[in-house]
């Protein structure tokens, strides 16, 4: 015998798209039904017309089996014919490079966008394409970018600095412009307040599951619902595993430890969201920390290194969410 269990993760793109992966495969092997994905719509821009959503192509392709795993980013086997022809006009960013089949991806989107139906609705028709195992949402409907606010006071796009200049010019701050006026994407709030467990992946605190949490109602609904909220720490043995969330944290003041990311999401008990932390093998002597948060502490592996071992991290959520 066994029963669904409802399962909510809150993910950005290369990090959370293998930790979706990894509890894909643990609630499989429990005969316990599918995940909800909430991912994260922060990094979305237009660019040579169309609407790129980065993180939620990367669960997408992730789920399917299509995405690149070298590269990291698109799907595999993917050439730039168009690109070059892009690039030949003068047109988008050189230092930005679409893929053919990726910009047939960005055209189907644009075109059903176009069509007037709503981002939650475009991937909804995405996930039919490829048995994704997955229910996944977009965190808004709502347009939201993210900018990078510098130390003179300028302002660029977040994959201008991210992508372009390799996070290497030293941010203050990031803004989400109008957030305030968006709202959870239709299922979201909903997910959340009726889940058996919701688990924050290891995806970069400050502009993955940042932008989620800005989203009114976000933040509430993970408040109040019944489920346990267990987050699985970014940060290994003080370093990030990849990509460059140290800068990011320390922008917003958090230091790039696991406890500095457990104690910026909070405990429950104390306005926070954690009831639960997974740390690193290698910060165990941290434990007491997060327990002195008022987080109930699990020391795992965190190394995502293939689907197995990705899936033994979710298992001790799951537990630590029991
Ligand atoms: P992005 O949207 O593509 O930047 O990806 P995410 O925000 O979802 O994930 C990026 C974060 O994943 C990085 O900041 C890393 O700290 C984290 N990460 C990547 N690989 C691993 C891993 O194997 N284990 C853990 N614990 N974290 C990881
Ligand atoms: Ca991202």
């Amino acid at each position: 015998m066994s029963s669904a269990l409802r399962v909510v993760v809150l993910a950005g793109g290369v990090g959370g798209s293998k930790f979706t992966l990894g509890v894909r495969e643990a609630l499989r092997r429990r005969d316990a039904g599918e995940p909800t994905v909430v991912i994260n719509t922060g990094d979305d821009l237009w660019l040579s017309g169309v609407r790129l959503q980065p993180d939620v192509d990367s669960v997408v392709y992730a789920l399917a089996g299509v995405n690149d795993t070298q590269r990291g980013w698109g799907r595999t086997g993917d050439t730039e014919r168009v690109n070059h022809q892009l690039q030949a006009w003068g047109a988008g960013w050189p230092w930005f490079t679409l893929g053919d089949l990726d910009l047939g991806t960005h055209l189907a989107r644009t075109g059903w966008l176009r069509d007037g139906l709503a981002p939650t609705d475009v991937l909804a028709r995405m996930s039919q394409r490829w048995p994704l195992g997955a229910r996944l949402l977009p965190m808004t409907d709502s347009e939201v970018d993210t900018w990078v606010v510098l130390e003179d006071g300028s302002r660029l796009h977040f994959q201008e600095w991210w992508t372009r200049h390799r996070a290497t010019l030293v941010p203050v701050a990031f803004e989400n412009p109008g957030i305030s006026a968006a709202r959870p994407a239709p299922g979201v709030a909903e997910a959340i307040e009726t889940a058996d467990i919701v688990l924050i992946a290891p995806s970069n605190p400050v502009v993955s599951i940042g932008p989620i949490l800005a989203v009114p109602g976000v933040r509430d609904a993970l408040r109040s619902t019944s489920a346990s909220v267990v987050g699985v720490s970014p940060i290994i043995g003080g370093r990030v595993v990849r990509g460059m969330a140290d800068v990011c944290l320390t922008a917003i003041g958090v230091e790039t430890t696991s406890t500095g990311v457990a104690a910026h999401y909070g405990a429950r008990m104390s306005d926070g969201l954690l009831d639960a932390w997974l740390l690193a093998e290698e910060d165990a002597a941290s434990a007491a920390i997060v327990e002195g948060l008022g987080i109930h502490p699990v020391v795992a592996p965190l190394w995502m290194t293939d689907v197995d071992a990705t899936a033994a991290i979710v298992e001790a959520a799951l537990d630590a969410g029991a």
